[in-house]
């Protein structure tokens, strides 16, 4: 069972990055280290973690932008899915939207799919391709702890904005009704920015899934 979750806002855009770590065989699988990997490390380093996967929900510099400094740091592997493989190749493009210099890039070693499943000691972590804010866009489902990891698809009581390249409402809908929200209600969703919220509350409150809100950009990157 993990026992060890620490969700570390990172950068300038406060990216949360989760930190799973089994209290067993003191590994660990860091998602989304966007930036500030000497806070990532600290965490890691409290808790006697050894990292064992790097995992990315989508491309975006501020979700991806620290990987390849962790991936140096630690050795592992870094996960991203394929559909993603473009909007990394133009992380210096992603750096000038922000007015920051882009980071060093590192190759991928291993494609997040749909139905992909790593394991941290006992406990399953699987792969959801869930498109839409970005074409590779992943939610990682943690069944045993009943926890999702969303990324940038959905936030408490936001969406992730279509308006950038590789954005699709169509697909981001897609994505939510027929991915996440059939999870359950109890399910704790982890977003990529902001707030721990659940399935039940995004469904009864969340303005892009009651139809308060025609869907368009919610501003995060
Ligand atoms: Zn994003």
């Amino acid at each position: 069972m993990v026992v060890i979750h620490e969700i570390l806002p990172v950068g300038m855009l406060q990216c949360n990055c989760s930190i799973f770590g089994d209290e067993q065989s003191r590994e660990a699988i860091v998602v989304d280290p966007g930036d500030d990997i000497a806070n990532i490390t600290e965490v890691l380093d409290r808790h006697g973690l050894t990292v064992k996967a790097i995992v990315i929900t989508h491309a975006h510099i501020d979700h991806i932008g620290g990987a390849a400094k962790l991936k140096a740091l630690t050795g592992a592997p870094v996960y991203m899915n394929q559909n993603d493989a473009e909007l990394y190749a133009h992380l210096d493009t992603q750096a000038s939207w922000l007015g920051i210099q882009p980071p060093s890039r590192t190759e991928i070693d291993s494609e997040a799919r749909e139905g992909d499943q790593l394991r941290l000691g006992e406990t399953g972590f699987q792969i959801l391709h869930t498109p839409g804010h970005t074409q590779g866009s992943i939610s990682i489902w943690i069944p045993a702890e009943n926890k999702l990891v969303a990324g940038d698809t959905l936030f408490r009581d936001s969406i992730g904005r279509t308006d950038l390249p590789g954005g699709s409402s169509e697909q981001l809908m897609d994505s939510l009704f027929n991915k996440i929200l059939p999870l359950g209600d109890d399910v704790e969703v982890y977003s990529g920015h902001g707030p721990v919220t659940t399935i039940g509350k995004e469904r009864a409150t969340n303005p892009f899934l009651t139809g308060v809100y025609a869907i368009g950009s919610s501003g995060r990157l």
